[in-house]
């Protein structure tokens, strides 16, 4: 048993031992929203039936921040389907009111979950995320992308905009490009505050990501990214002026320089990193 298992082993027996104090508000009771863990429970059953139902992918599964399983019990029984969840109090609740969910759920932070060793093969990504952490979830995602066929994920309204946005819009930016590259974006509803427990401050949108046929960019990927964070850092500056920084000796003279960095797409920003490679 190597230690990740050890780990997860050592965990289930923790929780079935503390199960009887859990009891107590799991039970009885829901689980306290907590702000810092980027709570907000969805009790909408027929959107979270929606959001379940968006998965096309069939095979295994990851379902990141579970908390009540509002979404959960649309997804648990499925074969090769796990669940990270980082709240203590959340796992109890789990634990309790999904019987049999012991060996699939991981109690830990997404963010620092072994994909490699909790997956083999390809598997997709779901969930109602929570926000404080999306685009950190979305970095993750790119990192794994040829392992990772599709996500359907509740975000933030605008984050899901941004990201599904065509180049030339306002919102377009690091991201959009970044994901872009690899999975093809459909913005598939919104959600209103009303529909959650707290509500959240802001509108919420579920959209699905389905990774293209692109197998590398032809570029340098490190020098890509590089380039788009740069161009995007300041976005109201001319391409020529973020990049000159970067580039101190390079020839600024073609037209796309007078750009601004929303105006281009994936293939110009590969373009992009070739003249300069
Ligand atoms: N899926 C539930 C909860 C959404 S709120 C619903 O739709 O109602 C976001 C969930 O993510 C919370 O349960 C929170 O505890 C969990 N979470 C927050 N940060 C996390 C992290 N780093 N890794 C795993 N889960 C996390």
């Amino acid at each position: 048993m190597n230690f990740f298992f050890a780990k997860i082993f050592a965990f289930s027996i923790f929780a079935k031992h503390n199960l009887k104090i859990n009891e107590k508000y799991s039970m009885n009771g829901k689980v306290r929203p907590k702000k810092a863990l980027g709570q907000h429970f969805l009790t909408d059953l027929s959107i979270s039936e929606r959001i379940a139902g968006a998965l096309q992918y069939e095979g295994q599964a990851l379902e990141i921040g579970p908390g009540m399983g509002v979404l959960t019990q649309y997804l648990y029984k499925r074969e090769g389907f796990k669940a990270i969840e980082i709240d203590d109090e959340s796992v109890a609740y789990l634990l309790v009111n999904f019987p049999g969910i012991e060996s699939k759920l991981i109690k830990g932070d997404f963010l620092k979950l072994p994909l490699e060793i909790v997956f083999q093969g390809d598997f997709a990504v779901i969930g109602n995320f929570p926000y404080n952490i999306s685009s950190q979830i979305f970095f993750r995602v790119i990192d794994n992308r040829n392992r990772i066929p599709e996500v359907v994920c509740m975000i933030q309204k605008e984050v899901a905009e941004r990201i599904a946005e065509k180049p030339g819009t306002k919102t377009y930016g690091i991201l959009s490009v970044l994901l872009q590259a690899w999975y093809d974006i459909e913005y598939l509803f919104t959600v209103g505050e009303g529909a959650f427990n707290p509500p959240p401050k802001v509108k919420s949108a579920v959209i699905r990501l389905k990774r293209n046929s692109r197998e590398n960019l032809g570029c340098d990927e490190a020098l890509f990214k590089k380039i788009v964070k740069t161009s995007f850092g300041q976005r109201r500056k001319t391409l020529r002026n973020s990049l000159k920084t970067l580039f101190p000796t390079a020839d600024f003279s073609p037209e796309i320089f007078n750009l601004r960095p929303e105006r281009l797409s994936v293939e110009d920003f590969v373009g992009l990193t070739k003249y300069f490679s």
